[in-house]
């Protein structure tokens, strides 16, 4: 029975190794009968571009690649890696979607994001986001020199430690208007996004479904759909490890 992974919200970084090496085993797994793997953004913690990339993720990059020689990986950006690039994805094997990716899944029309965007009450944060989609912003950024994009990045890793301290995250959830209006402009009848670090199935109107994955902070989250059932799961770190 062939079936469709999805994961999202690992928050790779070098300071957590066992998230890494639950991954890495993740990726171990026998596969023949999947038919790919879809990463729904916020794959690494932070991510300020693919020529500064950390060596864990150079690593990770070879490990995807393999992966991907047998099973499509495809990936779609997250608020925290958005300016992952054309070149780590094709040094790990995996095809970059657009932010809202629309699907046939086993004969269910389904639309796939990281869920950022269906945050509409955040206010400052959508308005960033609006400022960061801009091609100019992202331009100027790629422009700036090494350096100054490496002290950036230092900056956003320490930040980052400060508040895994006081992690679990808490993220405002998305808007009930933003998932309707979603999904009766892409008429798909199941949705499946990250972001909010609420891993659950929940019923729409007119026998819709919108799933979330859950982050990868004390366990892994991992999604299964197959043509005949979907099923949320969670990994717990130490078994993953064994
Ligand atoms: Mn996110």
């Amino acid at each position: 029975m062939n079936y469709t992974l999805f994961v999202g919200d690992l928050h790779l970084s070098a300071d957590r190794p066992d998230i890494l090496s639950a991954f890495h085993q993740f990726l171990s797994q026998d596969v023949t009968q999947c038919d790919a793997l879809y990463i729904l953004g916020d794959l690494f913690e932070v991510w300020v571009g693919d020529d500064i990339a950390e060596p864990f993720a150079q690593e990770l990059a070879e490990r995807l690649k393999q992966f991907s020689v047998h099973t499509p990986i495809y990936f779609i950006h997250g608020n925290r890696d958005f300016l992952l690039g054309k070149a780590y994805a094709e040094h790990s094997g995996m095809t970059l979607l657009p932010e809202v990716y629309c699907l046939d899944l086993y004969g269910q029309p389904s639309v796939l994001l990281h869920g950022d965007s269906l945050c509409t009450l955040d206010k400052a944060y959508q308005r960033f986001r609006r400022f960061r989609n801009m091609s100019w912003a992202k331009f100027i950024y790629n422009h700036l020199p090494r350096s100054k994009r490496i002290a950036i990045a230092d900056k956003l890793r320490s930040k980052s430690k400060q508040s895994n301290q006081l992690k679990s995250y808490s993220i405002m959830d998305v808007e009930p208007c933003a998932v309707a209006q979603l999904m009766a402009q892409t008429g798909a009848k199941r949705m499946i996004h990250g972001h909010t670090h609420r891993p659950d199935i929940h019923p729409l109107a007119n026998n819709g479904q919108r799933i979330v994955v859950g982050d990868w902070y004390e366990q892994g989250s991992v999604l299964k759909v197959s043509p005949e059932q979907v099923s949320l799961q969670s990994l717990p770190f130490n078994e993953a490890d064994a």
